[in-house]
C-alpha cells in the first residue's frame, strides 16, 4: 500500500529517506503496511472526540492512521531522535494535531499534554510494554486518565491478559486486567507483518475501562497478592502467601478460600476478597 490515505510517501520510502535503519536496543519492529497500521487504529474505537497517546510512533506508520481515522489530537512520545523528522512531515500536513515529544514514555506525565476523553494506542517497545500496562492498571485511584488502551504485545503475553482461571496463561497480568477493564485480543499479527520480523507472533489488546472495578480492593494490596500468589504458583496458597501475614490460613478462610488452593484457581472474584481481608478499608 502507498501513502495513499494521507498524501506522504509509502514508509519504505520514509524510513530509507530519513536512514531509519530499526534498532533492537530500542525494541524496533515496524508496521510498514498503512491497511494494517488502519485496522489497529480502528480496533481503539471511535477517536473522533478522543486525544490519543501513542507510545513509540517510529517512522509514524500507526500515527498516520490514527490521524487518518480522526483523532482529535495525537501526542506521540519516542524515544529515537533518528524518528523526528519523519514524524514531523507528518505534523506538517496535519496542522495542530499531532504533538511529538522526544523522551522516554516511562517518565511521561500524560494529563500534562492531554485532554480526556484519552485512548492510549500503541505498537508498543516490547521490553517497556507489561511495565507500562501493569503501571495503566494499577494507579491507586479509578477510573485512570485513560478511556481505552489498545496495545501490541507479544502473542504469549496477550493470551495472558485475557486468560481464564484454571489455565496456564491465567495469572498477575490476567488478574490485574480483567479486575478493571473488559480486555479482549483484537488483532493477531504473524510475525511477518513487521519489518524486521521477529521471532514471535503478536497480538493486539484492547481493554475498555469500566467505570468502576468489578469488585472493591486496594490496588496496591491486590497487586502484592497476585504477585506473591503466581510467583510461586504451584505452591498451596497457605505457603505461597505465607510472607503476607502470620494469619494467612486465617484470612484464607475468611475470603472463602481453601489454604490448599492454588493461584491458578482462584477467581478475580476470590483475589479482590483476599485483598480486602488483608488491608479492610
Ligand atoms: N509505532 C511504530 C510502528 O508501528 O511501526 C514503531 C513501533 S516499534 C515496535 C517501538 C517504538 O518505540 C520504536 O520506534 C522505539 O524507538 C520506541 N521506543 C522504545 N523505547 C521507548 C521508550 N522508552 N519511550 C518511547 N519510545 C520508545
Amino acid at each position: 500500500m502507498t501513502g495513499r490515505i494521507d498524501g506522504l510517501p509509502p514508509l519504505r520510502e520514509v524510513i530509507r529517506a530519513h536512514g531509519l535503519e530499526a534498532r533492537k536496543s530500542l525494541g524496533q519492529n515496524f508496521l510498514l503496511d498503512l491497511n494494517l497500521t488502519a485496522r489497529i487504529a480502528r480496533a481503539a474505537g471511535p477517536l473522533g472526540d478522543c486525544d490519543v497517546l501513542e507510545i513509540g510512533p517510529g517512522p509514524g506508520g500507526l500515527t498516520r492512521a490514527l490521524l487518518a481515522e480522526g483523532a482529535r489530537h495525537v501526542l506521540a512520545v519516542e524515544k529515537d531522535p533518528r524518528c523526528l523528522p519523519a514524524l514531523a512531515e507528518i505534523a506538517g500536513i496535519r496542522p495542530g494535531r499531532l504533538t511529538v515529544l522526544e523522551g522516554d514514555a516511562l517518565a511521561l506525565d500524560p494529563l500534562a499534554h492531554l485532554t480526556p476523553p484519552i485512548r492510549v494506542v500503541a505498537n508498543l517497545p516490547y521490553n517497556i510494554g507489561t511495565e507500562l500496562l501493569v503501571r495503566w492498571l494499577t494507579p491507586p485511584d479509578w477510573p485512570p486518565f485513560w478511556q481505552s488502551l489498545t496495545l501490541m504485545f507479544q502473542r504469549e503475553v496477550a493470551e495472558r491478559i485475557v486468560a481464564q482461571p484454571g489455565t496456564k496463561a491465567y495469572g498477575r497480568l490476567a488478574v490485574l486486567a480483567q479486575w478493571r477493564t473488559e480486555a479482549r485480543i483484537a488483532l493477531r499479527l504473524p510475525p511477518e507483518a513487521f519489518t524486521p520480523a521477529p521471532k514471535v507472533s503478536s497480538a493486539v489488546v484492547h481493554l475498555e475501562r469500566l467505570e468502576a472495578p468489578r469488585y472493591p480492593a486496594d490496588a496496591a494490596v491486590l497487586s502484592r497478592v497476585v504477585a506473591a500468589a503466581f510467583n510461586q504458583r504451584r505452591k498451596m496458597l497457605r505457603a505461597s502467601l505465607r510472607g503476607l501475614s502470620p494469619r494467612i490460613e486465617a484470612h484464607l478462610r475468611a475470603a472463602g478460600i481453601a489454604p490448599t488452593d492454588r493461584a491458578e484457581a482462584l477467581s478475580v472474584a476470590q483475589f479482590c476478597a483476599l485483598a480486602r481481608e488483608l488491608a479492610p478499608s
